[in-house]
């Protein structure tokens, strides 16, 4: 077969992650299905999954079960499944006063996960070298077990400029613009290779690889809690955009005069529509007499003005709350609308414990869909099923999608 602009080495690689790809997302199967469903010979897929059975990488798991009353007589084929049971990644995901330290096998399932908790004014450097200790020691404890590291992933908020694994503007993660991150952990773990995201893109690639049976194609992905954040999808890969900071719905301008926003614009729709925007337009307001039944459900204690408490109010009726609430959720429509007239995505994915109170939710699509025009909205919009697990699992798939991608080879940095 010749591959005009690939040698042969990408072509193999290529097939290699194809056959990894499928056993990952489809779970075991004999060669001859993968020939069929890659379109590949049946030599060359014996070829390749004698390789990676030599490397550790696929066992064989058995005959094919018959069907009962089947004719079919004739040699049983040997079905083969990833062995990936000596293999983990780590990863390191940067949220605001807090990081999150995670461990997963490589079928996606979580090991261990802890949270370190930071202050941003302590120094970008300070804060990513303690990260990094907590996953060396986290990689010290699998590998005591005889298990291999295929790398360490690192997502981080902000504006991130990713082929140089630099964190341009971590809106309050630290202080400091322009942190060299990767390189910094690259220091502190030598012998790992690192691959670094921005957090929200991260999010939507953990949520194609948990979904990975189902193959999506086109996607929005929306983050709502102290900002929003947002990926897109097409082609089954995250867009990064052309100069690396693809897709900021939140700081699209829903208001000329509106609030000042972290990005250095005005009237952002985080500034309307984020869960910290909401929370803070309620408190300016908040008191027995213009918002009587939040004052009732918090006990009066300002403190106790949250997403939740807010909801709560709503459900009740207080009007002021509502009119705040729902000012947010319809901005937040609008610019959903407009994505999904222009670019006729296949799902439209909210992250984030706010879209799980049904009022916000349910008004969200209906707003969305106010005259009708998408009858299909039901299915073309989710809420991601668990926040915290997407959350916790985000850095490590970085490195263990890398691994696959490249049909199962590690490289180091030394
Ligand atoms: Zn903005």
């Amino acid at each position: 077969m010749v591959v005009r602009g690939k040698n042969m080495g990408d072509v193999k690689v290529e097939n290699r992650a194809a056959v990894l790809n499928l056993l990952q997302a489809q779970g075991r199967m004999s060669r001859k299905r993968i020939a069929a469903l890659l379109n590949l010979t049946p030599a060359a897929i014996t070829t390749i999954v004698s390789e990676l059975i030599e490397n550790g990488l696929v066992r064989e798991a058995g005959e094919a079960e018959v069907p009962y009353g089947s004719r079919n007589v004739g040699r049983r084929e040997i079905m083969v499944e990833i062995d990936c049971r000596d293999l983990f990644a780590v990863g390191v995901s940067f949220g605001l006063g807090s990081c999150v330290i995670s461990t997963m096998d490589l079928q996606g399932g979580l090991l261990a996960s802890e949270t370190m908790i930071f202050d941003a004014d302590s120094g970008a450097e300070n804060i990513i070298v303690r990260a990094c200790n907590f996953l060396r020691r986290s990689i010290q404890r699998q590998e005591s077990q005889g298990k291999t590291c295929v790398g360490i992933g690192i997502s981080v908020r902000g504006i991130v400029d990713e082929s140089h694994g630099v964190c341009i503007n971590s809106y309050g993660g630290w202080k400091e613009e322009n942190v060299p991150v990767a390189a910094i952990a690259a220091e502190h773990l030598s012998g790992y290779e690192i691959f670094l995201r921005q957090n929200v893109r991260a999010l939507a690639q953990t949520y194609l690889f948990e979904r990975r049976n189902e193959a999506i194609e086109s996607m929005i992905f929306i983050k709502n809690d102290t900002g929003i954040g947002s990926a897109l999808v097409f082609d089954h890969r995250v867009y990064n955009g052309h100069r690396g900071t693809g897709s900021e719905i939140g700081h699209i301008t829903v208001d000329r005069a509106g609030k000042p926003c972290r990005c250095g614009g005005r009237g952002c729709l985080e500034t309307v529509a984020s869960c910290i925007a909401i929370e803070r337009d309620i408190r300016q307001i908040y008191g027995p007499d213009a918002t009587p039944l939040l004052w009732e459900l918090t006990d009066g204690r300002l403190d106790q003005v949250n997403i939740g408490s807010i909801i709560s109010a709503v459900e009740y009726g207080d009007e002021q709350v509502i009119a705040i609430v729902d000012r947010a959720v319809r901005e937040l429509a609008m610019v959903i609308r407009s994505l999904i007239g222009t670019l006729d995505v296949q799902k439209v994915i909210l992250h984030g414990q706010i879209f799980h109170y049904q009022y916000f939710f349910e008004k969200l699509k209906g707003e969305i869909n106010f005259d009708q025009r998408y009858p299909f909205l039901n299915n073309l919009m989710d809420t991601t099923s668990h926040v915290q697990d997407l959350n916790n699992k985000c850095s490590p798939v970085l490195a263990i999608e890398a691994f696959y991608e490249r049909g199962g080879r590690m490289e180091r940095n030394s």
